[in-house]
């Protein structure tokens, strides 16, 4: 797919309130039609700016995004056809819900009667046909946000932006809300830009997602390759558990690396983002990657004393200290109901090099 090709492009965007201090710094990125990207990061990290310049409510300071191959900074915010919903921008609380989603077709000069039908079709799609007179305030907060994404969605709109729309729910309804617009957009095809700061969120909703941190795109992939190669250590810890040693690469060669432990001790790694001996690196491990009792090909072997055993009904998070690692977690699965893990117990833990990434200790 050539770039130019992209459904919406932002060229080298830099983004700076003040005239000082860049908050978005040097954006690329290419969103394809039907896509679900999702930007995830951390608060402050630029999110909700990029989503701002799209939508046409900042300019970009430097460089230009283009919606349909053609410059959006000629395009007014209203002619872009872009639907929005924020975890803030609240329903209008004066009008009904049918008048709510009528809005934005009145304000397309849009027939009574077409009117009438798109909002039907947009509260049948939120399962909520027959809202139609109530009033905001006689609706859950989980409806109220069904409500803002059926008005979104109501006059067909090109591109969908939601920044954080699930973040006021509690943790049920933010579930079962991330599958019912996940379903939407499966069912309608709409490309839907996504901002969140949670990891789960992200990972269970999107197509690609791209990670910020500090104004600029750590990585930007498939939830499963984000989560399972990493390419720097920040995105290996805002994404998932993971243990982390950090050290100083002494010895590489035949796609290994030998890491010392700043905290005493030596590992054998995946040299991914390191070359040459005396690098720092911190080495990034999954949890379920590592196991009890290693198979004798495993090229890690270490004991680790149980610090702490927390239940989880399927399974157990075991807090272990491994290789002065204070923090190393281990999964054991319940099934395996075995006698030694208690605490104060040293067990002997295992894993691949291959799966010991070596990656750079800073984020880009
Ligand atoms: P996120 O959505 O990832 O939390 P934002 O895009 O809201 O991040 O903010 C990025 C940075 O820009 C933060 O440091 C924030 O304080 C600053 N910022 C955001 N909006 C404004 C604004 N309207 N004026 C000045 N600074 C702002
Ligand atoms: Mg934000």
């Amino acid at each position: 797919m050539t770039s130019s090709k992209s459904f919406v492009k932002f060229d080298k965007v830099d983004k700076s309130y003040d005239g000082k201090v860049l908050v978005v710094k040097d954006l690329n990125l290419d969103i394809n039609e039907g896509e679900f990207i999702t930007m995830l990061g951390p608060s402050g990290s630029g999110k909700t700016t990029c989503l701002m310049m799209l939508a046409g409510f900042e300019t970009p300071t430097n460089g230009e995004i283009y919606l349909n191959s053609k410059p959006i900074s000629r395009i007014p915010p209203h002619k872009r056809g872009i639907g929005m919903v924020f975890q803030n921008y609240a329903l209008f609380p004066h009008l009904t819900v049918y008048e709510n989603l009528a809005f934005p077709l009145k304000v397309r000069k849009l027939s009574k009667d077409d009117i009438d039908k798109k909002v039907d079709k947009a509260l049948s799609m939120v399962s909520l046909s027959g809202f139609e007179k109530r009033m905001p305030n006689q609706l859950s907060g989980g409806q109220q946000q069904r409500v803002a994404v059926a008005r979104s969605l109501v006059f067909d709109p090109q591109l969908v932006l939601m920044d954080e729309p699930l973040g006021a729910l509690d943790k049920n309804l933010r579930e079962s809300m991330q599958y019912e617009i996940k379903h939407i957009h499966e069912s309608i095809g709409v490309t839907v830009v996504y901002v969140t700061h949670d990891q789960s969120e992200a990972l269970t909703m999107s197509s690609r997602i791209a990670v910020f941190n500090d104004g600029k795109v750590q990585q930007l992939s498939t939830p499963d390759k984000l989560y399972e190669e990493p390419v720097n250590s920040f995105v290996a810890e805002f994404i998932g558990e993971n243990n982390t040693f950090a050290g100083e690469v002494t010895d590489i060669s035949g796609g290994k690396c030998k890491v010392k432990l700043d905290t005493g001790g030596e590992i054998i790694s995946n040299p991914i983002s390191v070359n040459s001996k005396g690098e720092k690196t911190k080495v990034s491990l999954r949890p379920e990657r590592a196991i009890i009792d290693p198979e004798e090909k495993m090229d890690n072997k270490h004991k680790g004393k149980i610090e702490e055993i927390i239940y989880h009904g399927d399974h157990a998070r075991v807090r272990l200290n491994l290789l002065g690692n204070k923090e190393f977690i281990l999964k054991v699965p319940n099934s395996s109901a075995r006698m030694d893990i208690k605490r104060g117990n040293e067990i002997k833990v295992g894993w691949n090099s291959h799966d010991a990434r070596a990656l750079d200790p800073k984020s880009i």
